[in-house]
C-alpha cells in the first residue's frame, strides 16, 4: 500500500477529492495523509512522547472536530498541539490551553464539565463544536500555507454539514481567522475589505442560499503565551462565548 503513515492502513491522500462527498466528515479527516510534513511530525512526536507521558500511547493521527453536527456555534483554533490533542486524540484535550477553554464554555454553559484530560473523561458540549483549519499538529505550531490550503476542504465540507443550524463562528487567533474565511464564502458572503481579526471583533456574513445569516466572532487564541501573559484572561473569554450564545441563539 503506498502509504506513508505508520499509524494509518487505509490513508486518504487527497482532501479534495474526499471531503466533498463526505457525509460524516471525522472518520475520514482522522485517515488523512496529505501534507507529508505533518504526518511525519505528529507520528514521530508519538513515538518519542515527552518524558511526563511516557507510558500513554499516544494518537499521532489528524485530530477530527469535537461537539455535535447540529451545533449553533462552531469555534476554529490553530491546530492540534503536539503533546495535547496530538497525544489525546479529541480537540485542546490534555494541555494548558485546553484547561482554559473548556473552563471558560462550562462557565457560560457551553460544556457540562471545565476538564478536559482525556477522550474518556465524559466531556460534552452544549450547542458548540471546536474545529481547527490545520487537523495535524505542526512543528512549532507554525503549519504553512500550503498546509493551511491542503486541509481546507475538511473545514469546507465541515461547515457545509453544519450549516442548518450554524448561527456563530468564533475564532481564536489571526492564523484561523484568515483560514476560515475562504471556507465560509459558499453558503455565506464575505465582505470586501475582508473582516479583520481582533479580539471582539465581530462582523455579520449574509447568507447566499437563503437561510440565516452567520456571526463571526474574533478572540485571542487561548495559548499559553496569551493566557500566561494576561493578554487574554478568563473574563475576556467568557465574554466572547456569552455573546456567541447571545447572537446564535444558543441557550
Ligand atoms: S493537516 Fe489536514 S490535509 Fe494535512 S495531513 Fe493533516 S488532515 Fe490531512
Amino acid at each position: 500500500m503506498d502509504t506513508r503513515s505508520e499509524l494509518i492502513p487505509d490513508p486518504i491522500t487527497d482532501p479534495a477529492a474526499a471531503a466533498p462527498e463526505a457525509s460524516d466528515v471525522d472518520p475520514l479527516v482522522t485517515r488523512c495523509v496529505a501534507c507529508p510534513r505533518l504526518v511525519d511530525w505528529r507520528e514521530e512526536v508519538a513515538r518519542t512522547k515527552r518524558a511526563a507521558f511516557r507510558d500513554q500511547d499516544y494518537w499521532g493521527r489528524p485530530v477530527p472536530g469535537f461537539g455535535p453536527m447540529d451545533a449553533r456555534i462552531l469555534v476554529v483554533g490553530l491546530a492540534p498541539a503536539a503533546h495535547g490533542a496530538n497525544r489525546t486524540g479529541r480537540m485542546f484535550t490534555g494541555d494548558r490551553s485546553g484547561d482554559v477553554l473548556y473552563r471558560a464554555l462550562h462557565d457560560v454553559g457551553l460544556a457540562n464539565q471545565p476538564e478536559a484530560t482525556s477522550i474518556e473523561d465524559g466531556l460534552t458540549l452544549h450547542n458548540t463544536r471546536i474545529t481547527s483549519p490545520v487537523h495535524c499538529a505542526p512543528p512549532a505550531n507554525k503549519p504553512t500555507p500550503a498546509e493551511r490550503d491542503t486541509c481546507r476542504p475538511w473545514l469546507t465540507r465541515e461547515l457545509e454539514l453544519l450549516r442548518p443550524t450554524l448561527r456563530a463562528v468564533v475564532v481564536l487567533g489571526a492564523f484561523g481567522w484568515q483560514a476560515v474565511l475562504p471556507a465560509l464564502a459558499g453558503a455565506w458572503r464575505v465582505p470586501r475589505p475582508r473582516p479583520k481579526f481582533g479580539h471582539l471583533a465581530h462582523a455579520e456574513l449574509p447568507a447566499t442560499d437563503g437561510g440565516p445569516d452567520l456571526h463571526l466572532l474574533g478572540c485571542y487564541h487561548v495559548s499559553q503565551q496569551n493566557t500566561f501573559t494576561g493578554r487574554l484572561t478568563p473574563a475576556m473569554l467568557r465574554e466572547v462565548f456569552e455573546r456567541a450564545k447571545g447572537l446564535s441563539g444558543a441557550g
